[in-house]
């Protein structure tokens, strides 16, 4: 369904992507492995339409989309979860929520999206009326999880999710993305946390110096000895 060519980006002047391709197929899950600065995030954010590509070209469900902006790639089925949650402190969970179904119009619908959301994350059904900026770090992170999902995207993009949550949360969330996915959502994740990325994931790429330098099933990386020096600490 996604297919990323030769994405290149350098912030002014300074080059954070020159050689990226990827490729996420229906109802995959797909991890982006790499050391902190390889371009993980420049990658996503160009593919979710938050940067445009210097170079290189994105194909979405056979479109070519490598112009294409955050707000028309969200109603194509293409939602970012940005790293660092980003939700609004300000605002309540339920209001959070609706920020991320403005794309759907009807009120019944955006509705049942919500009860949806409430039904996959409890906690926040509890908490539907508390601040976001009052929720702890998980449940901030859930929420931001659950609001990229309002839009109902078929590709799912999801920046270190696991960032600052307890070890616990950790495995919650990965077994979380395992039932979003299993509801036919692809995924694709930006993961320092290799092992559990490797784990949840179908194939993975590992991204060095702004370059894909690897691609292979998720499981045959687990036994590599390379990858397992670089990432696992073993
Ligand atoms: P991390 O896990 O640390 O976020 P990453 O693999 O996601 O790393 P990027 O965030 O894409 O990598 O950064 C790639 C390179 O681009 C790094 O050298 C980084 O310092 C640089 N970079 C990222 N964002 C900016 C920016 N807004 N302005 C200038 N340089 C940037």
């Amino acid at each position: 369904m996604l297919e990323v060519a030769k994405l290149h980006y350098a912030y002014a002047g300074a080059v954070a992507v020159s050689d990226v391709s990827l490729t996420v197929a229906e109802g995959e899950i797909v991890a982006l492995l790499g050391a902190n600065g390889a371009g993980k995030s420049t990658t996503v954010r160009m593919i979710a339409g938050a940067l445009q590509p210097q170079g290189g070209s994105i194909r979405f469900e056979g479109q070519d989309v490598t112009r294409a902006e955050c707000h028309e790639m969200v109603p194509r089925g293409v939602a970012l979860c940005p790293e660092g949650r980003l939700i609004m402190p300000q605002m309540s969970v339920l209001e959070n929520l609706l920020m991320g179904g403005y794309t759907q119009r009807d009120p019944v619908r955006r509705r049942e999206a919500i009860e949806e959301m409430f039904a996959l994350f409890p906690r926040l059904a509890e908490r539907r009326n508390q601040l976001g900026g009052l929720m702890s770090g998980g449940e901030q992170q859930m929420l931001a999880i659950a609001r990229a999902l309002m839009s109902k995207p078929r590709l799912l993009i999801l920046d270190e999710p696991s960032l600052g949550l307890a070890p616990k949360l950790v495995a919650e969330m990965f077994q979380l993305l395992k039932r979003v996915n299993e509801t036919g959502t692809a995924i694709l994740l930006v993961e320092q946390n290799a092992r559990q990325a490797l784990r949840v994931s179908h194939r993975a790429y590992v991204l060095e110096k702004g370059q894909t330098v690897r691609e292979d099933r998720s499981s045959n990386l687990i036994d590599d000895d390379a990858i397992r020096a670089a990432f696992l600490g073993i």
